[in-house]
């Protein structure tokens, strides 16, 4: 591992905590924030935890103009011991650099930035919510620093971790959505960066997902960018369909992005002895389950919803409902199991919680 102290530089004044019922995703960040820099030749240094502040980039800087960055995403929460628990955060630093090698970016040592992470958590550890279904958002990223109008990596990078309260993503219990098969734009194609987690990849959605939000639908579901045949994801989380007592979800073929809660859900039905298929999905199968009455359900998964039940989709102007819109068993059932291992209130036998 990285044999560098972490230099801490406590905050002199604290901000104020917003109320459990105030949270928002995103919009409030806590007291501190870590910080390293790289240089080529140097490596990554000067590790820090710093009070949460903006920050001075030259506006050469690489990361505006052609996009060099990679994030992650992932949650602290405390159990009703007050004890807290990251899920699976060795995945989400292996995932980072991941994407790094696909953007070409230096690697993190990922044992070291578990480390700074965990620091920064128990630095800031009064910020996590402790209302039921709350959570502390963890945002780990890395920026293109250099100051340097040319396409080519960068020699200067900033590696961060911002931290964010946030409140339940279900206030009323799980809450199934309307969704837009999405027949023109594409998320990313094989070859592309849909891979790995990139700021592009996320601007490049923008669009549809307006489009989507004005027909009032709330996310869209990605096709392939070959054929437009084949399912991929839904807004920002993977996808999985349950026909005929079977689950299936699109193989990670090389345009997905390869979710933890995905690989976490496949876990568990393997463990449950429920049968899951990975492979590929075409959109015009679903709609023939559907008529054979045999599509019972549908989800989306990701660390922000857990599980997102599908209650509706539109697919050119074939609309279909699901389950009567309703949230499905296998649904709540992992949602329930997914979110009591995080919680701590079911057994965890995968060795997921740290
Ligand atoms: N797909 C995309 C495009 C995403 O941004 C995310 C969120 N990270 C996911 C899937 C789900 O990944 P995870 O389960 O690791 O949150």
């Amino acid at each position: 591992m990285l044999d560098q102290t972490i230099k801490v530089e406590l905050s002199t004044t604290k901000k104020q905590k917003p109320n459990a019922d105030q949270l928002q995703f995103g919009k409030i960040f806590t007291d501190h924030m870590f910080i390293m820099d790289y240089t080529e030749g140097k490596g990554w240094h000067d590790p820090r935890i710093v009070p949460y502040q903006p920050i001075t980039l030259d506006p050469s800087s690489v990361v505006f103009h052609y996009g060099q960055t990679v994030f992650e995403g992932l949650k602290a929460y405390v159990t009703k011991e007050g004890k807290v628990q990251l899920f699976r955060p060795e995945k989400n630093m292996e995932r980072l650099n991941q994407s790094n090698d696909r953007m070409v970016i230096p690697k993190i040592d990922e044992q070291f930035a578990l480390k700074a992470l965990k620091q920064l958590v128990s630095i800031d550890k009064d910020w996590i919510p402790t209302a039921e279904g709350t959570s502390l958002y963890i945002r780990p990223f890395i920026i293109a620093t250099q100051p340097f109008l040319g396409v080519a990596p960068s020699s200067q990078y900033k590696f961060m971790i911002i931290m964010s309260p946030v409140g339940a993503y279900y206030k009323e219990g799980l809450n199934p959505v309307k969704i837009l098969v999405e027949n023109e734009y594409v998320r990313t194609v094989k070859g592309g960066t849909g891979t790995a987690k990139t700021g592009g990849n996320y601007a490049a959605s923008l669009k549809a997902q307006e489009i989507s939000s004005q027909k009032g639908y709330s996310q869209v579901l990605w096709l392939d960018g070959i054929e437009h045949k084949y399912v991929e994801e839904v807004g920002s989380m993977n996808i999985f369909f349950k026909i005929d007592g079977k689950v299936v979800t699109p193989e990670l073929s090389g345009s997905i992005l390869p979710g933890i809660t995905r690989d976490s859900i496949i876990q568990l039905l393997k463990y449950w002895n429920i049968p899951v298929e990975e492979r590929k999905i075409s959109i015009e199968e679903i709609y023939e389950a559907y008529d054979k009455g045999l599509l019972e359900e549908a989800f989306g998964t990701g660390t922000a919803a857990v599980i997102s039940p599908v209650g509706e989709l539109l697919w050119k102007d074939r609309k279909i409902v699901l389950n009567n819109g309703e949230t499905g068993p296998l649904s709540k059932k992992l949602y329930d199991t997914l979110t009591g291992i995080q919680y701590g209130t079911v057994e965890d036998p995968f060795g997921w919680i740290v």
